[in-house]
């Protein structure tokens, strides 16, 4: 790539990443207006009240030296501890990870966690790294942050392209610096050093929850539905599973590099065992589809499960499923929503959708403090508690106030930030 592609991806980027912290804030600040607080609560809130910029020096195996850059926002700790994953993409960005931050921020809100939102990232590519550099990549970053996070500070996690041996890594150069052992320092762990059961599946099983929920409200059968599944990262491709398990026919799917469609239902078992481990699939066959096309694709559920800023205003009348249930962070943009709204699509918003990931996260952490560890059952059943019981809230706000399933997420998620916050004199 020239020096001046680079520059024009990256302004790109940095374009696409100042609509999402802007939509964000103004979404906040709706939902701040709408619960009656001041605009001194909407200043405090609107950005992350820590902010940290890294630089970190990584021997490669060919004996060269890269300087990779990353950042770790701390959005408001007025709730408990930060906690949020940390994302590992060519296209990770201050802002990008200020608005993700808030998000965590949101999604704890929600399901009600006695924690307020972080994110990290570190701009590469893990897909052309080997194992050795991606992990003195992980262990670099941790030594580079590690004065502001920990198990009651700010409890990091996966996100794109990061797993539970890049968290092994993390936790274990945490464990070293501190010289005591910290499992609570970051979930998503592997099961042997203190993960919990469910951790992996989480974020699915709940859009599978929250899917079965908008289903029963729209009338909508899971059985025979068609749905449409864009990513088949560690969200998209449980979810895809969970979907097929459940007699809905999954009708496409897609990765970074294009889509694959059938309308008779795809074979999601033969595609699970060859995707990688990025999710990547799709190479594998001849006959593919774009991602914008798979989005437009006539189905009953679409569940954008990838990246950011996908359903848009350019394609938001095109799309025909009368649900989207929002797996990634930040799919739709805010005119895409109200589009979808007025077009009586029912919109499960990302801070509601993929909070399960968050929650199990904490059910990890608990279990790391207490020293004492929950079968699989015992897990999903707390998580099918929490997430029912944040959709209905949220489902129930929209309803009596009038708003669309987005704003109520933000109203419900916002709340007692706000109120935490007031109590400790901060605003
Ligand atoms: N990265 C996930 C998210 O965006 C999970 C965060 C966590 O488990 O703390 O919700």
């Amino acid at each position: 790539m020239t020096a001046q592609n680079k520059t024009d991806q990256n302004s790109d980027n940095n374009h696409n990443n100042d609509n999402v912290l802007q939509s964000t804030q103004s979404v906040i600040a709706d939902a701040l207006d709408k619960l009656g607080y001041s605009s001194e609560v909407f200043e405090l809130l609107k950005e992350p009240i820590r902010m940290l910029t890294v630089r970190i020096p990584v021997k490669m195996d060919d004996g060269s030296t890269k300087i990779f850059t990353g950042y770790r926002a701390q959005h408001n700790d007025a709730v408990g501890p930060t906690k949020g994953g940390v994302r590992f993409h060519p296209n990770v960005s201050e802002t990008e990870v200020k608005a993700l931050s808030i998000w965590m921020s949101l999604k704890a809100g929600i399901v009600d966690l006695p924690y307020g939102g972080g994110k990290g990232g570190i701009i590469c590519d893990p897909r052309t790294m080997s194992f050795r550099e991606l992990e003195r990549l992980s262990r670099g970053y941790v030594r580079a942050i590690s004065q502001l996070v920990g198990p009651t500070k700010d409890i990091p996690a996966p996100d794109v392209f990061t797993n539970s041996q890049i968290m092994a890594w993390m936790m274990d150069e945490y464990s070293r610096i501190r010289e005591f052992d910290s499992p609570g320092f970051i979930t998503g762990k592997p099961l042997v050093l203190g993960g919990s059961h469910g951790r992996e599946t989480a974020t699915a099983k709940g859009v599978t929850i929250c899917i079965r929920e908008a289903a029963a409200k729209k009338g909508i059968q899971l059985e025979g539905a068609r749905v449409v599944v864009q990513g088949f990262g560690n969200a998209g491709s449980f979810l895809a599973k969970f979907m097929h398990d459940a007699g809905a026919k999954v009708i496409a799917i897609s990765d970074a590099y294009g889509g694959l469609h059938d309308p008779e239902g795809l074979d999601i078992d033969y595609l699970l065992e060859r995707r990688d481990s990025f999710g990547t699939v799709t190479k594998l066959f001849k006959d593919t589809i774009t991602n914008q096309e798979l989005l437009e694709l006539d189905c009953d559920i679409l569940v954008p499960a990838a990246i950011e800023n996908q359903i848009t205003e350019k394609n938001a009348n095109q799309i025909k499923a009368s649900i989207v249930v929002e797996a990634a962070n930040g799919p739709t943009t805010l005119e895409a929503t109200r589009i979808l709204s007025e077009r009586g699509i029912l919109l499960v918003p990302d801070v509601l959708a993929s909070a399960g990931g968050v929650t199990v996260s904490y059910f990890e952490w608990v279990q790391n403090n207490q020293g004492y560890y929950w079968t699989e059952e015992e897990v999903e059943e707390k998580l099918e508690k929490v997430m029912v019981k944040s959709f209905e809230t949220v489902y129930t706000t929209a309803m009596n106030r009038k708003v669309n399933m987005r704003l109520a997420a933000y109203m419900v998620g916002v709340r007692k930030m706000a109120e935490a916050s007031r109590f400790r004199g901060w605003i």
